[in-house]
């Protein structure tokens, strides 16, 4: 088993510590018969940590962590893994109430930031930290593993003597390996999916099979134990088809799919271009386009009209139609839409408009978003709530832009 070592921390970076941590492991784990074949140091600044762990886990087979998994903005580990995982989290109440009890004990109460600690990415376990407060995480993703330990040396080491080492040897004692493959849905919820897969998964132990939801898709993982990756690989096959048989009609893609390279796989299969007009997702929906490598195939281009100037003097969105019916409206998004795809001559049009928060405006309510999608012939309009923070709004109004393309452009091809 090939292992790095990623130590994080600026004060590493700026000498003011030295690294015991690193020394520590490595020297624990060759003893027990683990190659270590990489030290990794990081600042607490999220796109290089992400590339350092992109690349740690192109090379080695668990990755361990040291460092980051505070309560402060700073401490950045589980979110960064958790980014290049695909993974949520979710508030794991018994490690919320260890944290609790961790400050009782010690007469202070517990300060609100440290709930941050108490989430769990989903699949994750977690290692108790008995000197501490932040929890230690190990996280199976497709064949690799992500070891999250806490920095402070002596929780650090805590952690390993009675938890990790343990269990990475009981682990690969028999050096049997764990593979998970994602299957990801559109176009159905997660209570659905559930009750749909309900009989599968309870009889299922070898693949296991996970359900959750994330900004409007639903992934199902599912995670095979076997001697090796052929023995395993087979056994995600069996369970895929499986799983496919109750739910293929929903589902879009595995693994590392996403809903704006399907977006992508449609256009490029039909010959068709998209342009996009985005207020109040500021540029969000073909941000996410363009994160998919060859999208200059077919999103031409995209206007950012935030204020209701741009949007009658680019878009050419009638004064009339803003001043009686306002930017949040049905007859904007249409305009806009069909102004998007005259400008750019792509043939979709989409166009975003709404108040992504957090107060109201024009009288309209927060999360009020209508997206509209322009074709030759028709234009189609949704009307949206969404209910989460800003930023949070911005990402799934997005998204449903982009799935909403999907549909017509499927639609369409179905008509044709
Ligand atoms: P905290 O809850 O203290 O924020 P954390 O998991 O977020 O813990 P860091 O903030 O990265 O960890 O580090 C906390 C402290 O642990 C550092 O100030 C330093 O004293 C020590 N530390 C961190 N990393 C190392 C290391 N690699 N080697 C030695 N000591 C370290
Ligand atoms: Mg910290």
């Amino acid at each position: 088993m090939k292992v790095e070592i990623v130590t994080t921390g600026t004060e590493l970076l700026l000498g003011e510590i030295l690294n015991t941590n690193a020394q520590y492991l490595s020297r624990k784990l060759n003893s027990i018969g683990f190659d270590v074949l990489y030290h990794t140091t990081v600042g607490d600044n999220p796109q290089r940590m992400q590339a350092v762990l992109e690349q740690a886990r192109e090379r080695a087979d668990i990755i361990i962590t040291s460092g980051g998994l505070g309560p402060t903005r700073g401490d950045i580990t589980k979110e960064t893994v958790m980014a290049i995982t695909h993974t949520d989290s979710y508030l794991d109440l018994d490690t919320w109430g260890r944290i609790d009890a961790y400050f009782r004990k010690k007469g202070i109460p517990c300060p609100a930031n440290n709930e941050k600690q108490a989430y769990v990415p989903i699949g994750a376990e977690v290692l108790q930290n008995e000197v501490g407060t932040a929890p230690g995480l190990w996280l199976d993703y497709n064949g690799k593993i992500f070891i999250m330990l806490p920095g402070p040396p002596s929780e650090l080491m805590d952690m390993c003597e009675k938890q990790l080492f343990p269990r990475l040897l009981q682990r690969f004692a028999d050096h049997g390996i764990i593979l998970s493959r994602t299957l990801h849905l559109r176009g159905v919820g997660e209570s659905r999916v559930a009750e749909i897969l309900d009989d599968v998964i309870m009889h299922q132990s070898n693949p296991t099979i996970a359900l959750y939801a994330r900004y409007g898709e639903i992934l199902i993982r599912m995670t095979a134990k076997a001697a090796d990756d052929q023995a395993a690989a087979k056994l995600l096959d069996t369970c895929e088809a499986q799983v496919r048989d109750y739910v293929d009609e929903y589902v879009y893609g595995v693994d590392d799919a996403s809903l704006a390279a399907c977006l992508g796989q449609e256009l490029l299969a039909q010959g068709k271009t998209i342009a996009f007009a985005e207020s109040c997702s500021g540029g969000l929906a073909s941000s996410l386009v363009t994160d998919v490598p060859g999208s200059s195939e077919y999103l031409l281009g995209s206007v950012v009209s935030y204020t209701n100037k741009i949007k009658n003097k680019l878009l050419n969105v009638q004064q009339e139609t803003l001043d009686r019916y306002g930017a949040v409206s049905r007859e904007t998004a249409c305009e806009m839409a069909i102004g998007v795809r005259r400008v750019m001559g792509s043939d979709l049009g989409v166009s975003i408009t709404g108040n992504a928060g957090p107060s109201a405006s024009e009288g309209k309510p927060v999360g009020l978003v209508y997206i509209a999608v322009a074709t030759e012939d028709v234009v189609y309009c949704q009307e949206h709530r969404f209910t989460s923070t800003r930023t949070e709004n911005k990402l799934r109004i997005a998204l449903a832009a982009i799935s909403m393309a999907i549909d017509k452009l499927k639609e369409e091809k179905k008509q044709a």
